[in-house]
């Protein structure tokens, strides 16, 4: 036992693996055990039999998404996703690393994004909206994703949440091409030093210079990662559904156009799982005039991965068969729903796919929380 303590002391394994009891609760919670064969109880195992400097040459550690159910399920708090990210940072640190994932980082590393795309580009979608930049003074920033800037298909949600904000009166700005990567991604896949000092250590310098009160982020990575490791000083960080719906019980965001579609929602795992937000994309829904919102059955902390976090979004390996968002799409079918609404764009990006591979585009649309609310604006809006 001593030399596995020792181990883990020299990676930087910061938990107690011995406090596993072996109950199984973490792997029959998580999602990928029935698409590969990555089971989490039998890695903390393995890892507590002196088999832990072996175990960062498994390749299916980089099937795990990061969803953390395991961490969530776990009764003894081991916290054993992190087991996961600890060993892929052996994987980085000795250079065995997916190509896909390589190359994101390295579009991070040059570009501040993981699609490589131009950094001075990054502010192209703000074209016509007349949001204003964030050294002109804010209230509140908004931080864009790397896809909610680039990918097309997020571009329309990200317009339509500044068209939203705008319509509610707040103060808003925005960094355009000084933003970069929040490496919430970064941090998974193992890349702890471009993480700790790069992303984190630049990020935080940049984000506070800006004196606003709030951030605001479009995506559930980023807001995770600067609301519980950035240390951000005196800046309140919100996900985007939760202003919408402070805003919605403040009496400043009015919808008044019926939106009559029904419409079930997807959690996003680093929104609902990891930081317990569950009722705000919910209240927002419900607030929409003529829509009519129904619910899947796996939900809330029991919801289904999309399986694009973690890193996974760049990761092209195994898993194209049976993927966790065909399940998921389908579950949605079942509700009766036309519109299946997500709030980050992972999930859309991953969802959409799923759809549209399916061949179920022409029954269920997915759309992000802020397109729907969008319709829903009367005048001004
Ligand atoms: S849930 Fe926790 S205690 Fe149970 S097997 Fe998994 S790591 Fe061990
Ligand atoms: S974080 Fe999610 S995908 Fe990864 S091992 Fe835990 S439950 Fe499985």
């Amino acid at each position: 036992m001593q030399d596995i303590q020792q181990f883990a002391n020299e990676i930087g394994l910061d938990l107690d693996l011995l406090a596993c009891i072996q109950c199984g609760k973490c792997s029959g919670g998580c999602p990928v055990s029935i698409t590969t064969a990555l089971n989490i109880r039998f890695l903390v195992y393995e890892s507590l039999l002196d088999a832990l400097p072996e175990l960062v040459h498994m390749e299916e550690l980089w099937d795990c998404t990061c969803c953390f159910t395991c961490v969530e399920r776990c009764p003894k708090d081991v916290r054993p996703a992190e087991l996961i990210i600890t060993l892929r940072n052996q994987l980085v640190e000795s250079g065995k690393i997916p190509g896909t994932i390589g190359e994101a980082l390295m579009g991070i590393f040059r570009q501040g994004n993981p699609l490589g795309l131009a950094r001075e580009d990054r502010a192209l979608w703000a074209e016509g909206l007349d949001v204003k930049p964030a050294r002109e003074g804010c209230d509140t920033l908004l931080f864009t994703c790397c896809y909610s800037a680039y990918d097309v298909q997020s571009q329309p949600a990200t317009k339509a949440l500044v068209r939203i904000l705008h319509a509610a009166g707040v103060d808003l700005g925005y960094l355009g091409t000084e933003e970069t990567c929040c490496g919430n991604e970064v941090k998974r896949v193992g890349e702890k030093a471009m993480f700790d000092e790069m992303l984190v250590e630049e990020g935080k310098a940049l984000l506070e210079s800006v004196g606003a009160r709030c951030i605001v982020t479009t995506s559930p990575h980023c807001y995770n990662t600067f609301k519980n490791e950035y240390g951000l000083e005196g800046i309140e960080v919100l996900h985007y559904t939760q202003v919408l719906a402070r805003l919605l019980e403040e009496g400043q965001l009015k919808l008044s156009v019926p939106v009559e579609k029904t419409v079930t929602y997807h959690d996003p795992c680093f929104l609902g799982k990891q930081n317990k937000v569950f009722d705000e994309p919910r209240a927002v829904l419900r607030a929409i005039p003529g829509l009519n919102f129904v619910e899947m059955d796996r939900i809330r902390e029991r919801s289904l991965c999309c399986e694009g976090g973690g890193g996974r979004m760049w990761f092209e390996g195994t898993n194209t068969e049976d993927r966790l968002a065909f399940q998921r799409v389908q579950e949605a079918v079942d509700t009766g729903a036309e519109v299946l609404a997500v709030a980050c764009p992972f999930c859309l990006a991953m969802l959409a796919d799923a759809a549209k591979v399916k061949g179920l585009e022409e029954q269920l649309k997915v759309m992000d929380i802020s397109e729907l609310v969008v319709q829903a604006l009367g005048d001004g809006g």
